[in-house]
């Protein structure tokens, strides 16, 4: 049992989700999610790009936060191209790196249309072997080699790149299917394929383009476990992510709970569900994009029922009609909201309205100060988010207000 495979979860909200179109996170946004991911007992959060350049404060405060215990346990890993030369430029920016997936794409698509005779199967696999020696000699504890457009990389290839990665030190391999072309039962066997023929756990990264996200990454992550390695399935909040989207994080983990079949397999135990409903809605808040009703878990209809038969047999037994209870999510409390009168700190705030704000989430400041240099914080806060703070957000900003500072900072 010791020795039993286990299933981690990768968020990479940060990073898949925040390089999706329309949608975006301000840096407080992006911390705000580490914590919570951290709080809900996630292995890793993919916490952004260290070669872009408005991220390296945010970057480096958050790593900050990492050695303060804050965010602990949780990882924070860096997204990079696999060359050499953007490894060596992220450890200068951001020297306290730990963590990182350096990705490259293995298709025959992609390494002829894309790189355009810049790249070959061979150079692909020095670039990558390369840039992984390199993070390694710069302090890299964990590495994930991304193989981009797996699902579409011939598998003799995928096998050969990946024995490369594992021999130049990385630890895991991350099967990306970049364009959501998989089914549960391909992927199945291709990641059973890579794992046997390489001997290394998998990272599983799938996208929504058809509709087969979460089940793909169960039937991924279950092939791994099948072969005796570790998998790590990536996810976002929400679904959020290129296109259609990544897997969403709260799915994904109630599959590998209830799904048919899935009770031998071993989810992290670290991961816990009562977070859940509060970092789906501050994502909603935060992304700008509500939560659909019928959304697994989350949505309004989720535990809601209706026609006779369904309503009749969930109140004579909640387990009739519910696969799982909505108390494990961190739902059933009421929501308070107020209908009066409600002053709100912003970008504009005096110090007067900020006192009000301050007093209603019972914190006190020590004396004048302290509370006007918090105030200016908050003003900061409230122009990078764009529309009110909510209560976390005001007392981080409060509890740290020199990470918060490092963390507005941005120098173009
Ligand atoms: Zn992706």
């Amino acid at each position: 049992m010791a020795n039993k495979p286990k299933i981690y979860i990768i968020d990479v909200t940060n990073r898949d989700g925040v390089q999706t179109s329309r949608i975006c996170l301000s840096k407080l946004e992006k911390t705000m999610m580490n914590l919570y991911l951290n709080e809900m007992g996630i292995f890793q959060s993919e916490f952004g790009f260290p070669l872009t350049r408005h991220e390296t404060n945010y970057l480096n405060a958050n790593l900050e936060l990492v050695k303060k215990g804050v965010l602990s346990p949780i990882r924070l890993g860096g997204w990079l191209r696999a060359t050499q030369g953007d490894v060596r430029a992220a450890f200068k920016l951001v020297p306290n790196l730990k963590h990182l997936n350096l990705s490259i794409s293995t298709s025959d698509q992609m390494i002829t249309h894309k790189f355009k005779g810049k790249l070959n199967h061979q150079s692909v696999i020095k670039e990558m072997t390369q840039a992984v020696k390199e993070a390694r000699k710069l302090g890299a504890e964990s590495i994930g080699v991304n193989a981009e457009d797996a699902s579409r990389t011939r598998m003799d290839y995928l096998i050969e790149f990946s024995r490369a990665a594992k021999e130049a030190g990385a630890h895991r391999v991350r099967y990306c299917d970049t364009l959501g072309c998989d089914t549960p039962f391909t992927i199945y066997e291709r990641i059973k394929r890579l794992c046997q023929g390489v001997k290394i756990p998998a990272e599983i990264h799938c996208h929504n383009d058809l509709g087969l996200v979460v089940a793909n990454s169960i039937a991924g992550a279950k092939a791994a476990c099948d072969c005796g390695y570790d998998a790590y399935i990536n996810t976002c909040i929400n679904g959020m992510g290129e296109r259609a989207g990544n897997a969403d994080l709260v799915s994904v983990i109630l599959a590998i709970k209830y799904g048919s079949g899935m009770q031998d397999y071993r989810l992290d135990e670290r991961v816990g569900l009562k977070m859940a409903y509060k970092i789906g809605k501050y994502a909603s808040y935060a992304f700008g994009v509500p939560i659909p009703i019928n959304q697994p878990g989350l949505g309004a209809n989720a535990f809601a029922h209706e026609s006779g038969i369904h309503a009749d047999g969930a109140l004579k037994d909640r387990r009739n009609y519910e696969l799982y209870d909505f108390e494990e999510l961190g739902r059933g409390e009421p929501e308070i909201v107020e209908t009066g009168r409600k002053i709100t700190a912003g970008e504009y705030s005096g110090i007067k309205g900020f006192r009000n704000v301050y007093e209603k989430l019972e914190v006190v400041f020590r004396d004048d100060q302290e509370a006007t240099q918090i105030l200016e914080l908050v003003r900061y806060a409230n122009v990078h988010n764009q529309k009110p703070l909510v209560d976390d957000e005001l007392k981080f900003i409060a509890k740290y207000p020199d990470i918060a500072r490092k963390i507005f900072q941005m120098n173009p």
